[in-house]
């Protein structure tokens, strides 16, 4: 490969000059996967990242593991360093869903094989693999919760709902909206959930509308205080909060106690997603009703049992051939299954040693 040789992989790379060589038949040793995380802030990629690359590292492949700050500039270069420097396997998990198709096409010229890493790049012929927890299910576990804890199969209601969607960029948050929006719309259809804010998409699709970009948990916040200060002023109390994950239920969390919602009786449903550390404790203290936890070594077993697969050249396993069309094509998945976590089952969390009991205080 030429180009720009970094630090500790000038040596890796002089081994394989030539990056069109097909990555079939060849060994873990040498073998160079790079990997491309979008972010340190939220504590669900860093665990994914140290997973993948340590599995990887124990099997004997040669390996980069790149943050982007959730800047996808950052991230276009972290790419375009690993493909100069030979990579064999990109594993990527992008910022942003489409901006990455011109850098996959470099990949693609390469002869790089190309995993989507839980997000899936749009827009790109270049993408071979996708491995992601079944992202339409985490929508549905957080409607089915709601549905179960407001009582609505009973008709009870009428509930004051604020729903929230993730970053418009990421191709999961539409999947994770319209599946707890194909559970929740028929209640707010027929009155039992009311939005005050009128924060509520015309449809699935127009789910961007109250997307919160970049999953940040303050933009969460300012648009709950938002909403709470402009249509809950005179005295009407929020019953449930719609939150994909745990980032924004964070940040949810905050405008909930700062306008004050204590824990008790009267504290809004709020979901969540990702099991993330402070999450779980504010569920242990009654601040969140529920999280979607996806394990996310399985995530890393699974992409690591694709490369090895892909390496042996035999058939790589996936289980889902139809769901995810990126525009250009649809991308061969294996869908893993996500998990209701609430405060009365968080010792789950701790059996599976994904927290130690210390950590969570038990
Ligand atoms: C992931 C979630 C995560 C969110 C924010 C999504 O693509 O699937 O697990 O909470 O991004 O990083």
């Amino acid at each position: 490969a030429a180009g720009v040789l970094v630090g500790s992989m000038a040596a890796c790379s002089s081994e394989r000059d030539s990056a069109t060589e097909s990555t079939e038949g060849g060994s873990a040793e040498d073998t160079f996967v790079g990997i491309a995380m979008p972010t340190k802030s939220l504590p669900r990629w860093n665990r994914d990242g140290a997973h993948l690359e340590g599995l990887l590292e124990e099997a004997g492949y040669e390996t980069s593991l790149q943050y982007a700050d959730n800047k996808v500039d950052q991230q276009v270069t972290q790419l375009e360093n690993m493909i100069n420097q030979g990579a064999d396997f990109l594993v990527v998990a992008p910022i942003d869903d489409t901006a990455l198709a011109p850098t996959l096409q470099q990949a693609a010229d390469a002869g790089v094989t190309v995993i989507a890493y839980d997000r899936l790049l749009l827009g790109t012929p270049n993408v071979d693999y996708y491995a992601t927890f079944d992202n339409y299910r985490v929508g549905t576990m957080q409607g089915e919760f709601i549905v179960e804890a407001l009582d609505l199969e009973s008709g009870a209601g009428p509930f004051n709902l604020e729903p929230f969607a993730g970053s418009p960029d990421d191709n999961n948050a539409k999947f994770f909206f319209a599946g707890a929006w194909d559970v929740l719309s028929e209640y707010v259809d027929n009155g039992q959930l009311v939005v005050p804010s009128g924060k509520q998409p015309a449809s699935n699709d127009d789910w961007t509308s109250i997307g919160i970009q970049g999953w940040v948990s303050d933009t969460a916040q300012a648009e709950m205080e938002n909403r709470l200060n402009s249509f809950y002023a005179d005295g009407a109390k929020v019953d449930v909060v719609l939150s994909p994950n745990d980032s924004l239920a964070l940040g949810i969390a905050q405008a909930l106690a700062g306008a004050g919602y204590a824990p008790g009786a009267d504290y809004p449903v709020l979901t969540g997603q990702d099991a993330d550390e402070a999450n779980v404790l504010n569920m242990i203290d009654g601040k969140q009703s529920m999280s979607v936890w996806k394990d996310t070594r399985m995530l890393g077993d699974q992409v690591a049992t694709m490369i090895q697969q892909i390496l042996d050249g035999e058939t790589v396993e996936v289980n889902d051939e139809e769901t995810y069309d990126n525009g250009e094509k649809v991308v061969p998945t294996y869908l893993l299954d996500p998990q209701v976590i609430t405060p009365d089952n968080v010792e789950v969390l701790v059996d599976s040693e994904f927290y130690t009991a210390d950590e969570l205080g038990l």
